[in-house]
C-alpha cells in the first residue's frame, strides 16, 4: 500500500470520487451527477443546517490540470433549522456552488500539507469538507420563516404573526396589581360581601 492507512479514503463513500476514468492529461473533463446523503457537519449546530442523511445533489465537472483535479459544481441540499425571530422551523433547499483544486499527491509540497489543500489519495479524492465548507459559508446568520417575521410577544411568548393586529397585553405592573388588590379589600363595598 502507497499510502498512509489514515490517508485512505473509502471508495464506497459516495462523496468519494474516483478520477481514474478521467485520466491526468491536463484539460480532458468529466461530467458527474450523483445523490447522496448527507454527512454530519452541513451546518450551524441547533440553528440552521443539512439534515444527516438528507439527499444531496451534485451536479459537477471534473477537469484535469496541471497539478490535479478541479472539481466545481453545484451541490443542492434541504436545509431545516429555527427562525432566529420567533423560533418557528424554517425549511428551504440551498444551491451552493463549489469549487476546489485536489492536488495531485506528488504536486503537493509540504507548505500544502501545512496549509490543508485538499489533495487526492491516489485515484480518489473526498469532496466532504469541500461541502462542508461551502454549505456552512452559504447558510444565513440568522434564519428566517419570512423576512418580516415580527418575533414573538415580549409578554406571552405567542408568535405575533399568529396574533391579531392589536394584540396587547394590560401594562399593568405587578406592584400596582398588588396595591390594587390591596385597595379593592379595603374598599367598604366589597368587605360588606364578605
Ligand atoms: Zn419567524
Ligand atoms: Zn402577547
Amino acid at each position: 500500500m502507497p499510502h498512509h492507512p489514515s490517508h485512505r479514503l473509502d471508495p464506497r463513500n459516495p462523496l468519494v470520487l474516483d478520477t481514474r476514468e478521467l485520466g491526468r492529461r491536463p484539460g480532458s473533463m468529466r461530467p458527474v451527477q450523483l445523490s447522496a446523503p448527507a454527512p454530519e457537519g452541513l451546518g450551524i449546530v441547533d440553528l440552521i443546517g443539512v439534515p444527516v442523511g438528507a439527499e444531496l445533489v451534485l451536479d459537477l465537472r471534473l477537469e484535469s490540470v496541471m497539478d490535479g483535479v478541479l472539481v466545481s459544481g453545484v451541490v443542492t441540499a434541504p436545509v431545516s433549522g429555527e427562525c432566529g425571530r420567533c423560533l418557528d422551523d424554517v425549511s428551504d433547499t440551498l444551491a451552493v456552488r463549489i469549487q476546489e483544486l485536489f492536488v495531485y499527491p506528488e504536486a503537493s509540497t509540504d507548505h500544502d500539507a501545512d496549509d490543508e489543500v485538499a489533495q487526492l489519495q491516489g485515484d480518489h479524492l473526498d469532496l466532504t469538507s469541500t461541502l462542508r465548507d461551502a454549505v456552512v459559508l452559504a447558510l444565513p446568520l440568522t434564519p428566517l420563516c419570512s423576512e418580516d417575521c415580527q418575533g414573538l410577544c415580549a409578554t406571552c411568548g405567542e408568535r405575533l404573526d399568529d396574533l391579531p393586529d392589536d394584540h396587547s397585553h394590560q401594562e399593568t405592573d405587578a406592584r400596582w396589581g398588588a396595591l390594587a388588590g390591596l385597595l379593592q379589600q379595603t374598599d367598604p363595598a366589597s368587605r360588606e360581601e364578605t
